[in-house]
């Protein structure tokens, strides 16, 4: 005969006026398990009120093994009152059903009277069910698998029955099935609690959605005794729930394991459920309620404790009453050592399961959720992390840890001390063979387009909503002690460190708590050290809101020279700070604190750098005019070519006019970009483009591309940059513009690691900044530099030949296309003086656009013709004057270039009208050529120089195309 469990129980009491259903007193209580209690209550002021409905209920929950038998009694102070009083309900009912709870009450009418003093009294007596036949043996062992099947996996009753042919198809020999709740089943449950809670009545309407839930989807899955047995327990179990809840909305409280215990209920229903499906199917069938098994003790800090030994007792006990070869089991739930219901709180399934697998020393845990296994970080925020065909016990319990919440981080300790793999499956997906988890770390794995590469980095994780704290002071060196009693007041308060840091130093320890608990660390922390404050040897405690962790995992991958590097490279090229770092010694795991608003990008770039192939990045257009057009179509064409050869994605993800703007969450379709602008392009707003081309979470690398040529776009460059977008543009306005400007620009993209590239604003797509650059950082020295910048005045002097006259060339140009529609602004010499003054800075020289003295090639006269027509009319007249300087040079074998001329060795800059030899390299062009000549000390007898076409959309848009490349290239992308 098996002792007697004795439980504790719960004396509910509610009381009402019976005239109009308001209560006036009411108790709750929970005792330790005991034969008799008492609850005193005290009804006064009836005055009003004829008689008075006394309504109880005594609760204790009970199981299989026992039933307890409830005995009530109410007792008043007047004994006609009591004898009045007594009209007890039996608990006759609660032995007929099998339900989880045993209830017991009484209504008692009572007359008007001054007032009543009621003591209520219960007591309780267990006794077990008769003996059960005993099998000879207890199976445990490889015969038996777990599987786990999530809250979306039960979620519906066309899912059930897809769970219950899984299961059944199984072929181990014996089954232990474990269930969560259907899908937002808990969410609901402690959502009533909290209504009842707050003394909202919606939870009775709350209560009767849970009720429909699943009468349901019993009703479309079970039928005949199965269906009635389910129904009549559900009802018992919703009329208990209703009391219990109507008791908590009374005292406006309910306890811990009051809330445990009605939340447990989703779980006790779907593993009703399920277990009836099989039976259905033929499966010879048991269903455990776990709180009859599982033994856990509270462990503080949101957590319990499995208490093995105990468990493995009841569990043997069960087992022997329940001889079954398939049992379902309720997930999520337990019971403490004194028999209160309680559960392994919040997504504990996948811990049941675990504990479950340990109890039977099962051969296998199969956990099935609504993804393909483990992927390399969270699937909602890295649309490209892989799956992980393995992991090692210590890297599923760091990643779990660390919150990828595809497993409960505790489900890996209890398989691990008997080497039981757990296998992570995809229910929608049976394709897909999942992730198993067991001792053996493989570094080997598979990428997303099937190359399999070695990685010590298996994935990341993230963890929102913490704080860092951080302790800083000169009086910490050396002094023992200091961490115990930092982390002695964190414990008083209850609150959980996530990470600890403290640098060599000792002058500080930071670390990171749940943001909900800093206040109260904080607090405690300066009451602990008011002392050390005061007296300057601590100089603060610091608290950074707002913050997030982000964890890569990989067994030895903290011991792999370089892994770390690259981490913190990855970070600092998506402009992300570093808040505070920890390492463990165990090598499995660094952490980074980062902002919680740069979490997501940051997890996207250190994703994107280990795992794959592909450098993505988000370019926001500006301006869509002919330059801005042409790069689209370019980056049209060769959008697949980079993406299979150059691992590179660039997905232009707004394009913003003067008047309107598109913007993209995925990515413009490059086909139709101008009809969609056309027709659903909103108003243009530059700071909302910015912020959506920037904000969005899934690239973690920004670019904005000016191709406008203003000024005021050219302004917003600086914040741009300092908010970790990169810039690239061919509009020459911010390097030829105000010099303090300039130099602020070009100091910040040398601090960050932002950067901004600018090739296509002298010689549009010729490599002449490049070239300038990789002379200057080689450390060669650049003694001159002399260039034909402008397409348009390269043809008129090409052109400018024999007889013709200068206007005539002029005209031809203008007819051509090459020259601005106002010839004058070529003429003008201004925009070469830009190009002058961009190289001269890029050389170092800190010149003003004024500082360069331009001979324009306008004649004074003209300067101020008001039309373009006039000006061309007129400008024959002065042909002569030009004429005649074109005739002496060819009288000397040489002909008139139009030159820009940095002279660095003077620290000089000048446009200006030059003679050259006929054998001169700048009299050799042809068309619209640009040449640039480079004397430096390297190239100093034969200078350097590059000549072709610099001007025209396609060349322009192509240099703004390159710098995206290299700007991809520098941000990881492989070489091609
Ligand atoms: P269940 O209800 O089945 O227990 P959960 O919602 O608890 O399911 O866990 C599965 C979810 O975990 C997935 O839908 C996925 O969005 C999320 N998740 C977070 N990180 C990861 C990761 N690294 N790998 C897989 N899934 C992850
Ligand atoms: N049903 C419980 C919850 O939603 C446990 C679980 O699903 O793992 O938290
Ligand atoms: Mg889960």
């Amino acid at each position: 005969m098996n002792q007697p469990i004795l439980r504790p129980y719960y004396i509910q009491v509610s009381m009402y006026l019976i005239d109009n259903q308001h209560e006036i007193d009411s108790g709750i209580s929970r005792r330790e398990p005991s034969k008799s209690d008492s609850l005193n209550i005290t009804m006064i002021d009836f005055q009003s009120h004829e008689t008075i409905t006394l309504k109880m209920a005594f609760l204790t929950p009970i199981s299989s093994s026992y039933l307890p038998r409830l005995y009530s009694r109410l007792s008043a102070h007047d004994a006609a009152a009591e004898a009045k009083s007594m009209v007890c309900l039996s608990n006759a009912y609660s032995l007929l059903h099998r339900t989880s709870t045993c209830k017991a009450g009484f209504s008692s009418h009572l007359e008007k009277s001054e007032s009543y003093y009621f003591k209520v009294s219960s007591s309780v007596t267990d006794f077990s069910t008769p003996e059960v036949p005993v099998e000879s043996s207890i199976v445990k062992g490889d015969t038996w698998s777990i599987h786990k099947f999530g809250g979306t996996c039960v979620g519906t009753s066309q899912r059930i029955q897809n769970v219950a042919n899984i299961v059944m198809e199984d072929s181990s020999e014996r089954k232990l099935v474990v269930v969560s709740a259907m899908s937002k089943v808990t969410d609901m449950m402690y959502d009533l609690i909290e209504k009842a809670q707050s003394r909202d009545d919606s939870y009775e309407l709350a209560l009767d959605a849970v009720y429909e839930k699943h009468k349901l989807t019993a009703l479309d899955l079970l039928d005949g005794d199965e269906l009635a047995s389910f129904l009549s327990t559900l009802s018992l179990d919703i009329n208990n729930l209703k009391a219990m809840l109507r008791a908590i909305y009374i005292a406006g409280h309910g306890t811990e394991s009051f809330s445990a215990f009605v939340a447990g209920h989703g779980e006790l229903w779907s593993a009703q459920i399920l277990s009836s499906v099989l039976r259905k199917g033929g499966i010879d069938c048991n269903w455990m309620d776990t709180r009859d098994v599982l033994i856990v003790t509270p462990a503080g800090s949101n957590q319990v404790d499995p208490d093995y030994e105990e468990s493995e007792q009841r569990l043997d006990n069960w087992l022997l009453k329940n001889p079954s070869k398939v049992v379902v089991a309720t997930g999520f739930i337990a019971s403490t050592p004194q028999n209160i219901p309680t559960t392994l709180k919040r997504d504990g399934s996948d811990f049941s399961a675990a504990i479950m697998g340990a109890l039977f020393r099962a051969r296998q845990v199969t956990i099935w959720t609504d993804v393909d296994g483990v992927y390399s970080a969270d699937p909602r925020k890295v649309s490209e992390a892989v799956i992980l065909n393995t992991l090692s016990y210590q890297e599923a319990w760091e990643m779990s840890y660390f919150g990828a919440n595809v497993l409960h981080p505790r489900t890996i300790i209890p398989v691990m001390q008997y080497d039981i793999p757990i296998v992570i499956r995809n229910i929608f997906n049976l394709s897909a063979p999942g992730t198993k988890i067991c001792r053996e770390p493989i570094t080997v794995i598979e990428n997303e387009e099937n190359q399999k590469f070695e990685t010590y980095v298996k994935g990341f994780a993230t963890i929102d909503n913490l704080a860092l704290v951080n302790v800083e002071g000169t009086g910490m060196a050396g002094v023992p002690g200091t961490a115990s009693a930092i982390f002695g007041a964190v414990k008083d308060v209850g609150a959980n460190v996530i990470m600890i840091s403290q640098a060599s130093s000792e002058h500080s320890v930071c670390f990171a708590v749940p943001e909900k608990e800093v206040k109260a660390v904080a607090k405690a922390l300066e009451a602990k050290f008011r002392q050390a404050l005061n007296a300057g040897r601590l100089s603060q405690v610091a608290v950074i809101p707002n913050c997030s962790i982000l964890a890569a995992v990989g067994q030895k991958m903290a011991s792999t020279p370089g892994v770390s590097a690259t981490l913190f490279n990855a970070l600092a090229k998506a402009n992300i700070n570093v808040r505070a770092i920890a390492q463990g010694c165990s090598e499995y795991n660094i952490t980074v604190v980062v902002k919680r608003e740069d979490c997501v990008r940051a997890l996207r770039a250190v994703h994107s750098r280990f795992y794959l192939s592909k450098t993505s990045i988000a370019v926001g257009v500006i301006g869509p005019g002919l330059i801005g057009a042409t790069l689209l179509n370019q980056l049209r064409d060769q959008a697949a070519v980079l993406k299979e050869k150059s691992k590179t994605d660039l997905r232009v993800m707004g394009i913003i006019g003067s008047k309107k703007m598109l913007l993209s969450d995925s990515g413009i379709d490059l086909f139709k970009w101008k009809e969609h602008l056309k027709e659903k392009g909103e108003k243009a707003d530059m700071e909302k483009f910015v912020h959506h081309v920037h904000g969005n979470h899934f690239i973690p690398n920004t670019v904005l591309v000016d191709c406008t040529s203003s000024t005021n776009v050219a302004d917003h460059y600086h914040d741009w940059l300092h908010t970790g977008i990169h810039v690239i543009t061919p509009n020459k306005k911010a390097n030829s513009g105000p010099l303090d400007k300039y130099l602020k620009l070009r100091a910040l993209q040398r601090q960050s690691f932002t950067h901004y590239f600018y090739e296509a604003t002298v010689g549009a797509g010729l490599p002449i900044m490049h070239t300038l650059r990789d002379l200057l950082q080689t450390g060669d020295k650049i003694i001159r530099i002399e260039g034909i910048f402008s397409g348009t005045l390269s043809y008129i002097f090409n052109n400018f030949v024999d007889t013709r006259a200068f206007s005539e060339v002029v005209m031809e140009a203008k007819a051509a296309g090459y020259t601005e529609p106002d010839p004058r602004d070529d003429l003008a010499g201004t925009d070469v003086a830009r190009k002058v003054i961009i190289l001269a800075r890029e050389c170092g020289l800190n010149l003003e656009l004024s500082d360069i003295p331009v001979q324009s090639l306008v004649p004074d006269p003209l300067k101020e013709t008001a039309s373009v027509d006039d000006f061309m009319q007129q400008l024959p007249s002065f042909d002569s004057d030009i004429a005649t300087k074109r005739q002496a040079a060819e009288d000397a074998g040489e002909v008139l270039r139009y030159v820009g001329v940095v002279d660095v060795k003077n620290q000089k800059g000048a446009v200006e009208l030059q003679r050259y030899k006929k054998q001169h390299p700048f009299a050799q062009l042809s068309g619209s050529d640009n040449i640039i000549a480079f004397t430096t000390e390297r190239y100093n007898k034969q200078p350097l120089i590059v000549r072709g076409p610099g001007a025209g959309a396609e060349v322009t848009a192509g240099g703004v195309f390159s710098d995206i490349l290299r700007l991809a290239s520098n941000l990881g992308a492989p070489s091609y």
